[in-house]
């Protein structure tokens, strides 16, 4: 029932923190993260982002943070929506210039007919 249960999590995403009771807490990144096991007070504070995006499997797209005081670290995902919500404000940024444009365009005309 064992090897059943080991073979079963290995079709996990791979990661390559490791969350150890035992060990001290390291950052070797990018090969490697040793984190305990559970976070602390000190996580809601404290937590840094590592290194760059990762994307993953079918284009899930992750940063790892870890907590510069105890070492705690996990993997933030970066949802799709944020990044669609990302997409709309430069949408709206561009709408923004395009009707300053337009408004430019509207004087010179004005001018003209003066
Ligand atoms: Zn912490």
């Amino acid at each position: 029932m064992e090897s059943t249960f080991s073979s079963a999590s290995e079709g996990h995403m791979a990661t390559i923190v490791e969350y150890s009771a035992e060990k001290r807490a390291r950052n070797e990144y990018p090969k490697r993260i040793i984190s305990p096991p559970s976070p602390s007070e000190c996580c809601s504070m404290h937590m840094k982002r590592i290194g760059e995006m990762q994307v993953e499997g079918e284009g899930q797209r992750f940063y790892y943070k870890r907590c510069t005081r105890c070492g705690f670290t996990v993997r933030e995902f970066v949802l799709n929506v944020e990044l669609d919500r990302l997409r709309a404000v430069e949408l709206a940024e561009w709408n923004r210039a395009a009707s300053w444009i337009d408004l430019l365009r509207r004087e010179s005309q004005v001018e003209k007919a003066a």
